[in-house]
């Protein structure tokens, strides 16, 4: 209940005014996003990669409405690789894209304008030496996100794409992204999806992400395991073992903020461990779907805006 109200808040323009506007509300926000700015990124990046962590980087946005906004974007992310570069940081780190802050929703050619600005992305990307992967968001946009990534992976085969373990339809994408050199992140999903699209209860979320695990630890490609749930962190590295997996052939991903105790020791012991690290001024819908994943981070809120 709790879960499905916070959701809509974070479609919601009148919930969206009222949270942003508590000034209270800025250092709940920053245990979920590493600031606003550029130079934000890069000294977190640089902090979690100094202790042996991977970063991939989000620039904060989604659900562009004009064709000026996605532009912005693209060149923030440009002037992100370019940093990343100059600081030495581009082995360690790579970006997270989604296709609906690059244009994917916009009225006219959206799709078009989406695939030409991650285009753009994933050439500066390649420059720099490092990756791209399509965040994936609600289910209305699978078709056209997996789509676009076909297209993109022609020319980048590097290209990482998510699929949400929520969705009945994720196993069977699942068969068909495990080939050679596809990098896969597996994640739960954290939208409001209807009972005709995605199982409901955690149970079955559960049971439907150790399927998927199962395609993927079996196939050809790169899984990327991201979960905090330590019950299938473990199975993924059993299943891991049981396909004979070297380490460096699959790596596990957190969120920023979220389990750090947990990510530095899955780093040290010898597995890949990439953190997930939001940046920018649009952290609203991100902020309120980290809300809706657990319903102590309500109480830590309200607690904040409480004693603050
Ligand atoms: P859960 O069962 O939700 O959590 C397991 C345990 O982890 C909890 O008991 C708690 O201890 C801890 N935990 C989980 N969430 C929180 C939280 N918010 N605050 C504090 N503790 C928490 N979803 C998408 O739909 N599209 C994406 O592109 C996408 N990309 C992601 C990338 C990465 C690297 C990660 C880690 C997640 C991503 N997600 C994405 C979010 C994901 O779908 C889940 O909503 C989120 O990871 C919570 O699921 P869980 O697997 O951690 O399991």
């Amino acid at each position: 209940m709790l879960r499905t109200t916070l959701l809509a808040a974070s479609r919601s323009h009148g919930a969206r005014k009222l949270v942003e506007s508590t000034p209270l509300t800025r250092p709940v926000v920053e245990r979920f996003v590493a600031g606003s700015t550029v130079d934000d990124a890069i000294r977190v990046t640089s902090e979690l990669a100094g202790d042996g962590r991977y970063v991939t980087l989000d620039h904060l946005g989604e659900d562009t409405a004009d064709t000026s906004q996605a532009t912005a974007t693209v060149d923030a992310y440009l002037r992100l690789l370019r940093r990343l570069e100059t600081a030495g940081l581009a082995p360690k780190a790579e970006v997270s894209v989604k296709l609906s802050a690059v244009g994917q929703f916009l009225p006219a050619d959206g799709e078009k304008i989406a695939l030409h600005n991650a285009r753009r992305i994933c050439s500066a990307a390649g420059v720099v030496g490092t990756t791209v992967t399509l965040d994936m968001e609600d289910h209305t946009t699978t078709d056209s996100t997996l789509g676009i990534l076909r297209e993109l992976r022609a020319d980048f085969p590097w290209v990482g794409a998510v699929v949400q373990a929520y969705l009945k339809r994720t196993e069977q994408d699942c068969h068909e992204l495990a080939s050679q050199g596809s990098r896969v992140r597996l994640c739960k999903g954290a939208y409001q999806e209807p009972a005709s699209v995605a199982y409901q209860s955690k149970a079955e979320v559960d049971l439907s992400y150790v399927r998927c695990l199962k395609v993927l630890m079996a196939g050809a490609g790169y899984p990327m395991v991201a979960s905090h749930d330590p019950r299938l962190i473990a199975i993924a590295a059993e299943l891991a073992n049981a396909a004979g997996r070297a380490a460096n052939s699959y790596e596990f991903q957190m969120l920023y903020g979220i389990r750090p105790e947990e990510q530095r020791r899955i780093a040290e012991r010898g597995n890949t461990m990439r953190v997930y690290v939001p940046y920018g001024d649009e952290w609203y819908g991100y902020f309120m779907r980290r809300l809706a994943e657990r319903p102590a981070n309500v109480a830590f809120f309200l607690r904040s805006l409480a004693t603050t």
